[in-house]
């Protein structure tokens, strides 16, 4: 369908900060609370309450801001946003407009399409959130809960740099993985902690044009991002084929049907009316602040992956798996200082530790100490990898010391080379036959023969070592 066209999207993403308390108020940020219960005349909008910003908002929205290498201005300003919804009593929204707090930054990503790009960030500002509308508690009517009025907000516009729907979703994961490292958000769209509307417009393939184009909005999950500007983009496309033109207006997608419907137009027509916020001075940041949060930045996801491909010798993919999220990468390098070998580390995190944790909500539950003991095992010979995974399992569920559980599981390998001859004569004086044919040059008889110790020994024997010492009794005179 899209063949001959180009995509061009641009995405406005808002983030909630990890703050406990709103805003301009004291009221509590947590999730879930009954409805209305985290309500003070502040965000309830009555009349004459006054706004206080929170210091800690603004530090995460200047972190955020460096993170993506904005510049961070010394002096933005907070302005209403003038319109009326039942969901904001106030009657405006708390925002910043002309001044905003940071401008022009990028976010580099990788491309299904392209490979390694990067898109603009116009401008990062931060915001209150509004209220809930909600529409299916009571039969035929609307109800509204305010507990959500007046959270802190990021909002992240990014240039119309995009040219993809798989590109927007990419785009936006790494957003995600951003802002997680630096710990401002957890990015849970499903709680509307992150809510991405999207600037879409079509052209012909080569074309440098910006056609008119429609703002989706409505994409309430990290599955739909995809699906909702393919569904627009094909749209649009069908549109201009068939002779028509693309209206400006706002589309609401619905994951339900997967299609998108026109907001009804009434609302379309925004006249914001900004004006600073008379209750609130500039914002003003000192040099020394803004300077003092650029150098306590962690280290980002791609600057850890490629440091985590050069330092621990891993793939890129390896590198990428490990950093994906802050928690893992710091897990794997404990691993590491703990004295595991890197790259048998990170196959142990990126297969045994990351399904476990895929089973206990992301929960890492063997210590870093205790992995690096269990691979120091199985390079030792004392566990093979199948009793190996088995005392991961345990030490994961139980906890302990994995050489103690190993013992008393009885998984810990033979390497008594007395005890594995002893096994080697019993299987070799049970199968008399098959011994006369390897003397006789059958040697692929060998893995039959190791298979027999290996039973005698009820999987303890050292395999290697067991090998060792039949092959050493074979080549003796029998
Ligand atoms: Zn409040
Ligand atoms: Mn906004």
């Amino acid at each position: 369908m899209a063949s001959g066209w180009e995509t061009v999207i641009g995405l406005e993403t808002h983030v909630q900060l990890r703050t406990k308390s709103k805003m301009f108020c004291g009221c509590s940020t947590a999730f879930g609370a009954p409805p209305n219960t985290q309500v003070c005349p502040v965000c309830l909008g009555l009349p004459g309450a006054l706004p206080v910003p929170n210091g800690e908002a603004i530090r995460l929205a200047v972190r955020a801001a460096l993170a993506l290498g904005c510049t961070v201005h010394p002096k933005s300003v907070l302005a209403r946003k003038n319109y009326f919804y039942p969901d904001l009593p106030k009657g405006y929204q708390i925002s910043q407009h002309d001044q905003p707090l940071a401008t022009s930054g990028t976010l580099s990503f990788i491309s299904p399409e392209r490979g390694g790009v990067s898109a603009g960030i116009i401008r990062l500002h931060v915001e209150e959130d509004a209220g809930k509308s909600i529409h299916d508690r009571f039969p035929k009517a609307t109800a509204v809960d305010l507990n959500r009025s007046g959270v802190p907000l990021i909002e992240i516009v990014s240039a119309p740099d995009l040219r993809s729907p798989a590109e927007a979703r990419a785009y936006l994961l790494t957003l995600k993985q951003q802002l997680e490292y630096l710990g401002i958000s957890d990015c849970d769209m499903e709680k509307g902690s992150l809510r991405v509307d999207a600037n879409v417009s079509v052209r012909r393939a080569g074309a440098t044009e910006l056609n008119t184009r429609t703002e989706v909005k409505n994409i309430n999950s990290f599955a739909f991002v995809e699906k909702a500007l393919t569904v627009e983009r094909d749209r649009q496309i069908a549109v201009v084929e068939s002779g028509g033109a693309v209206m400006q207006q706002t589309m609401l997608y619905d994951s339900k049907e997967n299609a998108v419907r026109p907001q009804r137009t009434k609302e379309e027509s925004h006249d914001y009316r900004y004006f600073p916020e008379p209750d609130l001075p500039p914002l003003v940041l000192t040099p020394e602040f803004v300077a003092e949060q650029q150098s306590d930045l962690p280290e980002l996801p791609s600057a850890k992956r490629d440091r985590f491909a050069a330092q621990y010798a891993l793939s890129r993919e390896h590198a990428a798996v490990l950093t994906a999220s802050r928690a893992v990468a710091e897990y794997y390098e404990s691993v590491v200082h703990a004295g595991a070998e890197a790259q048998a580390a990170a196959n142990w995190v990126m297969t045994e530790a990351l399904a476990d944790a895929g089973d206990h909500q992301e929960q890492l539950r063997v210590p870093p100490a205790a992995l690096a003991q269990i691979v120091a095992l199985v390079k030792g010979g004392t566990l093979s990898h199948q009793a190996a995974k088995r005392v991961f399992a345990e030490v994961a569920a139980k906890g302990g010391d994995p050489r103690t559980v190993a013992e008393a599981l009885g998984l810990v390998q033979v390497a008594d080379t007395n005890v594995l001859a002893g096994w080697v004569s019993d299987v070799l004086g049970a199968h008399a036959t098959e011994v006369a044919r390897y003397r006789s040059g059958e040697t692929k008889l060998m893995g039959f023969l190791l298979g027999q110790v290996m039973r005698a020994s009820r999987g303890k024997a050292d395999p290697k070592l067991a090998q060792r010492v039949l092959e050493e009794k074979l080549a003796s005179a029998p």
